[in-house]
């Protein structure tokens, strides 16, 4: 199989190279967009891993765009590594023909995953199972079975170590296979027990027992008991292997559907064109800043900003120029802010921030420092001014009230000319 990584950094393409090492593939690099698609060109492509910032003008959604409308490469899964700062959206991307998305940080999962869809295609089962048997030939049977399955092994002779092992260790087991009757101070079932206690969910952790007993009774209590499935020794190879197979797949299907939950739940809390969280988020997250600040008596304050005028900026460059500029003034509120601040984007060119443990003193210094920077630094070469409406809490607070205090203030600040701060009640702030 061919694997093409493009990728600028040779720090990052030796880093991406090495999740393919030891495996029975071949890697093709490319340094920028236009070596990839000579390689497309003349190669077949079996995998593509861009990197999001490419030099010459190629990024790696316009490279995913182009890879689609070629006929012999359109079929090509397309894996995109963003460094948190890809100027489009994850819907735009996915739109534009990339399959899945990583952050280059994290190499982990990253690995992890790219090697299973590379191993599927392959029809080999990439996975790490814990093994525990006490028979040293059937061990050494099964292991090399498994291993030329290309899972990963890792065995013991005695299942109190193993649990010790599972519950020490931080990778994530695809399988548990274990003998009912083993060395040491737990038998198999006692170590089923104690699996099912962490976690009881057997998608989530399959658990297979093998055995030379075979009355039924024994199986059933085992299968109630929290094992997936039960196999009689002597044991076939390809039963077992086929065994292991589905339960693995369901597991790591079960495993994906999870991440993608997680990608979805990321996606409907942020908003899509700046990255911000949206406004449902932010009534998700608003009671923990509230409780925080009455448990410690401290002070909130919420900042409502609104672009001045910004109907005209539209009007005058066009649409998508003025999705560029509320693009940006998001990445500059959020620089300006503390991390711990919870900013989000309200509506259209409305902004919130809410500032943790900030007097309404702080949150004035810190709007106009905010509102004079913006003043003075043009925005995709466009000049902008900004609007904000300050309040702080008082006794019995929340957000509905300081919203409303801090949208009218702005209502002020933008009947009194614009391009300033009020605060509630009502005063304006001067820089
Ligand atoms: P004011 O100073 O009173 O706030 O004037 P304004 O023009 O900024 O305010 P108004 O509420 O009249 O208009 C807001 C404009 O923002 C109109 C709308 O088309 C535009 N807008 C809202 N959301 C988006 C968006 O996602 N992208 C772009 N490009 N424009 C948007
Ligand atoms: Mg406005
Ligand atoms: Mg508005």
């Amino acid at each position: 199989m061919n694997v093409l990584i493009i990728e600028n950094s040779r720090f990052h393409q030796r880093m991406i190279s090495q999740i393919f090492n030891n495996e029975d593939l071949t890697v093709h690099i490319a340094n920028d967009g236009d070596a990839a698609l000579e390689i497309l060109e003349n190669k077949i492509v079996d995998y593509i891993c861009t990197a999001y910032h490419l030099p010459d003008g190629f990024d790696g959604i316009k490279l995913a765009q182009l890879i689609r409308t070629n006929p012999k490469t359109k079929d090509i899964p397309i894996v995109l590594l963003t460094s948190n700062d890809i100027d489009h959206s994850f819907d735009y991307a996915y739109h534009s023909g990339v399959t899945e998305i990583y952050n280059r940080s994290d190499i982990d999962l990253l690995s992890k995953n790219l090697k299973r869809s590379i191993l599927a295609k392959q029809n080999v089962i990439n996975a790490l199972v814990l093994y525990i048997e006490d028979c040293k030939t059937d061990a050494a049977i099964i292991k090399r079975k498994l291993e030329a399955m290309k899972m990963s092994v890792e065995h013991y002779v005695n299942a109190a170590e193993a649990l010790k092992a599972f519950q020490e260790s931080t990778t994530n087991y695809d399988i548990i296979i274990t003998d009912l009757l083993v060395e040491g101070s737990i038998s198999g079932m006692g170590l089923i027990r104690e699996v099912r206690k962490m976690i009881p969910d057997r998608s989530k952790m399959p658990i297979l027992v093998t055995s030379g007993f075979n009355d039924s009774s024994r199986r059933i209590e085992l299968l109630h008991m929290g094992a997936n499935e039960f196999i009689v020794k002597p044991i076939i190879a390809e039963e077992l292997a086929a065994q292991i197979t589905n339960l693995v797949s369901t597991k790591q299907l079960f495993d994906q559907v999870k991440i993608q939950q997680e990608q979805l739940f990321q996606l409907a809390m942020t908003d899509q064109l700046t990255g911000l969280y949206n406004r449902h988020s932010l009534a998700k997250l608003l009671p923990k800043y509230f409780s925080h600040s009455v448990r410690h008596s401290s002070p909130l304050s919420l900042l409502v900003l609104d672009i001045d005028h910004f109907k005209r900026i539209n009007d005058t460059y066009g649409h998508s120029k003025g999705d560029d500029v509320l693009r940006k003034f998001a990445q500059l509120i959020t620089v300006n802010f503390r991390a711990e601040d919870l900013i989000a984007r309200y509506g259209g060119e409305e902004f919130v921030v809410l500032m943790d443990n900030s007097s309404k003193e702080d949150a004035i210094e810190k709007a106009n420092a905010l509102r004079t920077y913006i003043e003075n630094t043009p925005i995709e070469d466009i000049k902008i001014t900004i609007s904000i409406g300050v309040a702080s809490t008082t006794n019995n607070s929340n957000f509905e009230i300081l919203f409303n205090q801090a949208d009218t203030a702005l209502y002020h600040a933008k009947e009194n000319g614009r391009n300033q701060t009020i605060t509630y009640p009502l005063k304006m702030n001067i820089a």
